[in-house]
């Protein structure tokens, strides 16, 4: 069954979070016919802002792809010791999946003030929606199927791989945070986000964190000033 209907509906571009409902979606068809209503969706992800920035005058920051690439990047060239006992393709693919809910519901911070169980029940209703009615059976369903384990996967955080995940995503923020404080010339300090670097499991991983780290205490007394945590190479 042919369904154009699928190709017609409206994705809104803005930044802002939305809800489901007001997607206009498409019926489930099934199969649908093509995926090109799905990727429409994800130009989200290259339009909605990474939170957390803005609260520092930062308006033109990354946004959810940008972190997302730079992620699965990295997982590429995950540290020697570790590649033997990882899945280095499957890790890829889960950096590259594991924000997709925010193309909906935004990236939502502790600042929101949203409990957890409820962000998590707000990504995982839109990841069932992206990948079991705009997906769907598409392809004989192992790709809808397979994107739903990936974020399945690094939401239970429980497996190697997604533990190694996990590890990068707090990586790529510090990386991030070091890089704005550059930017701004020692004008904006960024140091409250240090602390997700004690949330890093991994002791390979935990070694890039101090690198990163190691350079921004080194920026800091370059320019001569003081700032937050910049003693956080410490305490990982
Ligand atoms: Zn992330």
């Amino acid at each position: 069954m042919v369904n154009t209907h699928n190709l017609n509906f409206h994705i809104p571009l803005t930044n802002h979070p939305i809800a489901l409902k007001d997607l206009s979606l498409p019926p489930p068809s099934s199969p649908p016919r093509t995926p090109i209503p799905f990727f429409h969706l994800l130009t989200r992800l290259k339009t909605t802002k990474r939170a957390g920035w803005e609260r520092f005058s930062i308006y033109a920051g990354e946004s959810i792809s940008d972190h997302m690439y730079r992620m699965s990047i990295m997982t590429m060239l995950a540290p020697p010791a570790l590649t033997a006992q990882l899945n280095i393709p499957h890790c890829t693919r889960m950096a590259l999946v594991h924000d997709m809910a925010e193309s909906v519901v935004g990236d939502i911070t502790p600042a929101d003030d949203v409990p957890k169980e409820e962000k998590a029940r707000r990504e995982a209703e839109t990841m069932e929606y992206l990948c079991g009615n705009l997906v769907g059976a598409y392809g004989g369903g192992d790709a809808g199927k397979g994107i739903m384990e990936l974020f399945q996967e690094y939401e239970e955080g429980t497996t190697r791989d997604s533990v190694f995940v996990h590890d990068v995503d707090k990586v790529e923020l510090l990386l991030q945070m070091v890089e704005y404080e550059r930017e701004s010339k020692g004008e904006k300090d960024l140091g409250e986000f240090t602390w997700v670097a004690k949330k890093i499991q991994l002791e390979e991983v935990k070694e890039w964190a101090r690198d990163i780290l190691k350079e921004r205490e080194e920026f800091w007394r370059e320019v001569g000033k003081e700032a937050l945590n910049l003693d956080m190479r410490k305490h990982i």
